[in-house]
C-alpha cells in the first residue's frame, strides 16, 4: 500500500569490494567488525554517487539515501534529484547549546527531507528508548507542514537479521506486516492503515528483494550492506511489483 519506498541505511561502516553478506555484531557495546572493514570516506561515497547516478531505477518508486552527517552536504551536492537523502539521528527538539547535536532545522537547512529515527542499533547500542525517539519523531514531524502519516514510513527490522546474511522469509515478514498494519488500523485509522507504508530491513540484497517485494504488506526496504553497492541498490530498487 502506498507507493514502493527504498532507503539506503549507509552507515559508519563501509564494506570492503568482496561478499556483503559479513556481519556486524553487537555484543556488550563493542562492536566486532567482519567484512565490513573499511570505514565511508569521500571518494568511496563519491563513486558510490556516481554508480548511483548512472543507475536506471524504476520510476515508481521513492527513494531515499541516508548518509553519515559529514557527508549528507557532498552527497547533496553529487546525487540525482530522483534520490532523497535522509539523516540517521536528529536531535529530540529544537537546536540550541547541545554539543554533538544535530538539529531537525539545520537537517531542513541543507536539504534533508526524512530522517531514520529508532532503529535498533540506536536503542541496544546507544541506549534510546521508546519515549525518546518519541519526542524526536513529534519534532520532526512538527517542522513539517503536510499531515504527519503521510510523512511516516515504518520499518520492521527483526534484529536477527541484520547484518548477519540471515533475511526473513518472505512470509515471515508479512506476517509482521500485516500485524503492524492491523494495530495501525485499530489504534490510528483504516485510512492510515492502508496507506502507510510497512518496509522490510534485515539482510536484504538483489537475490531476495523480488521474492519479498511480492507480499501484499511490504510496501518497499531499509538497505543497509547492499546499498553500498550502486548496481545491487538498483536492482533492489527495480524489485517493485
Ligand atoms: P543490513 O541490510 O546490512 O542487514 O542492515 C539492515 C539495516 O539495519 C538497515 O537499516
Amino acid at each position: 500500500s502506498g507507493k514502493f519506498f527504498v532507503g539506503g541505511n549507509w552507515k559508519c561502516i563501509f564494506m570492503e569490494d568482496g561478499d556483503h553478506t559479513g556481519s556486524i555484531l553487537f555484543s556488550d557495546f563493542t562492536l566486532h567488525l567482519k567484512q565490513y572493514t573499511q570505514n565511508g570516506t569521500k571518494e568511496s561515497i563519491s563513486k558510490l554517487v556516481s554508480d548511483l547516478n548512472s543507475a536506471t531505477l524504476e520510476s515508481d518508486v521513492d527513494v531515499v539515501v541516508s548518509p553519515p552527517f559529514i557527508y549528507i552536504d557532498q552527497v547533496k551536492n553529487l546525487l540525482t534529484d530522483r534520490i532523497d537523502i535522509a539523516a540517521q539521528n536528529c536531535w529530540i527538539g529544537k537546536g540550541g547549546a547541545f554539543t554533538g547535536e544535530i538539529s531537525v532545522e539545520q537537517l531542513k537547512d541543507i536539504g534533508c527531507k526524512w530522517v531514520v529515527l529508532g532503529h535498533s542499533e540506536r536503542r541496544h547500542v546507544i541506549g534510546e528508548d521508546d519515549q525518546f525517539i518519541g519526542k524526536k519523531a513529534a519534532y520532526a514531524l512538527s517542522q513539517d507542514a503536510v499531515s504527519s502519516w503521510d510523512n511516516i514510513v515504518i520499518a520492521y527490522e527483526p534484529v536477527w537479521a541484520i547484518g548477519t546474511g540471515k533475511v526473513a522469509s518472505p512470509e515471515q515478514a508479512q506476517e509482521v506486516h500485516a500485524a503492524v498494519r492491523d494495530w495501525l488500523s485499530k489504534n490510528v485509522s483504516a485510512e492510515v492503515a492502508t496507506k502507510t507504508r510497512i518496509i522490510y530491513g534485515g539482510s536484504v540484497n538483489g537475490g531476495n528483494s523480488a521474492d519479498l517485494a511480492k507480499k501484499e504488506d511490504i510496501d518497499g526496504f531499509l538497505v543497509g550492506g547492499a546499498s553500498l553497492k550502486g548496481p545491487e541498490f538498483a536492482t533492489i530498487i527495480n524489485s517493485v511489483t
